[in-house]
């Protein structure tokens, strides 16, 4: 495909490979964008911001209700592109392709909903007579970039709220799937979003990024990524408004009340889906002793069932991961923590870029497959002897972004709540779980600022404060 810059569709002589994960074939190529070519996007982002600025929210809404159509309409392409380009398996990305329905819907419903308020300031002393009122208006300048693994519907979560905030996008997507990125570039455009308003620009983070993210003409920066590169971004940014949403290691806390069949299912569902490649994946599970024996013998059948292979065969659970050496990492973390007197319950095997769907018990917290984000499918299995020693461990970690419980007791489940340090928390499920309209962002090293249509407006405009002083 071509990447979309300056109201063109650009192509290059120096090309990016677009392979698929699971057999490393070439799927498609974009272009690999120059400095030149961030020169020209921000050029043009300055002239679509002006654009956008005029156009009046009903507008907005307009375009964005019209491109969530349209993805509905295509959703089945869509949902075949995020397979081959990510490695996900088929039926997630079909999930993937109607929340990016949902996204841009919300997002259109937000576009109208934008205001100010009134401030009384007369009840501040000496401020009589005076009228106060915010106005909120657009950053500007939005720069969006965009991780792997969920290239839809992540890109929409950018996207929407930037554009029903009426502000103009510089949509950076990963190197590894900028296909579903671009196939969205196109609905917006068809769905009647002034030709400069986007840019979606093809490149690597590392010989692009810097440039992109230290430009003055950017007013916010919206991030999904590792910890890593976002540190790296806050650093060049500047004065500029920020949004991280980074990693984790997300911990589920499972008290001995809890029902361990359904305990099974949630680790099942949200430590493997996307190869556990998601943010929020089950990654820690931190067990009360008197339920980890059986919580052991309940989960492995369960893990052993989850049929790996080709992603786009309807019959396959999990898929690859997105390349090969993240694969190795991950065996080598487990390989490690195997070492260090850990046991493996299942899996560990790796074939290429397919892990296959691993348990390792006994994991002590200092090792790395549970202190740092393991990004894959394997999960930690850790006893612990108290809710008091549960929580603190799950609050051991640098980061915090998504946290889950099981149990019966409404005590317990206020506890976790009000004493784990995570944006969210969720009671009788695991950490993964999300509903594109809530609020939605970590604590701590997972990042700062919500995503979330609702909440991303907010942080893609500005509140000015008016004071009509009366005579
Ligand atoms: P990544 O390596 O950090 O890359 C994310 C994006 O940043 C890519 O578009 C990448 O471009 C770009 N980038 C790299 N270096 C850059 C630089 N110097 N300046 C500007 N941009 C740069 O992350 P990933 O491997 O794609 O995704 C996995 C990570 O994302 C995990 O840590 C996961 O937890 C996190 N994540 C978080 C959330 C959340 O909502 N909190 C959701 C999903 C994923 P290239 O591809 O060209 O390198």
């Amino acid at each position: 495909m071509r990447m979309y810059v300056a109201g063109n569709w650009l192509e290059k002589a120096d090309k990016i490979e677009v392979l698929n994960p699971f057999d490393g074939l070439v799927i498609d190529t974009v272009p690999r964008a120059t400095l030149d070519d961030v020169e020209q996007a921000l050029a043009s982002a300055i002239e679509g911001a002006k654009v956008m600025r005029k156009l009046t929210p009903y507008d907005r809404s307009v375009i964005l209700k019209r491109a969530a159509e349209l993805v509905e309409q295509r959703a089945e392409d869509l949902a075949q592109t995020i397979t081959l380009e990510e490695g996900k398996i088929i039926k997630e990305s079909r999930v993937e392709v109607s929340r990016a329905v949902e996204t841009l819907t919300v997002s259109a419903e937000e576009a109208k909903r934008l205001s100010g308020e009134m401030v009384p300031l007369d009840g501040a002393p000496g401020s009589g007579n005076r009228l106060g009122f915010t106005l909120r208006i657009p950053c500007g300048v939005v720069a969006a970039i965009s991780p792997f693994n969920f290239p839809l519907n992540l890109v929409a979560h950018k996207v929407g709220p930037a554009l029903a905030a009426g502000n103009s996008v510089i949509v950076k997507p990963a190197t590894d799937t900028p296909l579903s990125a671009l196939k969205l570039t196109e609905i917006l455009l068809e769905a009647g979003l002034p030709p400069l308003a986007l840019q979606c620009i093809t490149g690597s983070g590392s010989e692009i990024g810097d440039s992109l993210c230290s430009d003055r003409r950017i007013r916010k920066i919206t991030f999904t990524g590792s910890r890593e590169v976002g540190e790296r971004i806050c650093r060049m940014a500047g004065l500029k408004k920020v949004t991280m949403e980074l990693g984790s290691n997300s911990p589920l806390i499972v008290m001995p009340d809890a029902d361990l069949e359904k305990v099974c299912q949630s680790i099942v569902a949200t430590g493997y889906s996307n190869a556990g490649q998601v943010c929020i994946s089950t990654q820690r599970v931190l067990v009360l002793k008197s339920a980890y024996d059986e919580l052991l013998e309940a989960l492995r059948p369960r893990v052993e069932a989850i049929l790996t292979g080709n992603p786009l065969d309807e019959k396959t659970l999990m898929g690859p991961m997105i390349r090969e050496r993240d694969a190795v990492r991950v065996e080598s973390w487990v390989r490690e923590a195997l070492d260090g007197g850990a046991s493996l319950l299942t899996g560990g095997q790796r074939a290429g870029s397919l892990f296959s769907p691993t348990v390792v018990a006994g994991v002590k917290p200092e090792m790395r497959m549970s202190c740092e984000e393991l990004f894959g499918p394997a999960v930690a299995i850790t006893p612990a002897e108290s809710i008091e020693q549960a929580i603190f461990m799950a609050n051991d970690s640098h980061y915090g972004l998504s946290a889950g419980i099981f149990t019966q007791d409404l005590d317990w489940a206020m506890k976790f709540a009000r004493e784990v340090d995570s944006g969210n928390l969720h009671i009788n499920w695991g950490p993964q779980w999300r509903a594109d309209l809530m609020p939605y962002g970590g604590l701590k090293e997972s990042g700062f600022g919500k995503e979330g249509p609702k909440y991303a407006v907010q942080e893609m405009t500005e509140l000015k404060m008016v004071v009509w002083h009366l005579t």
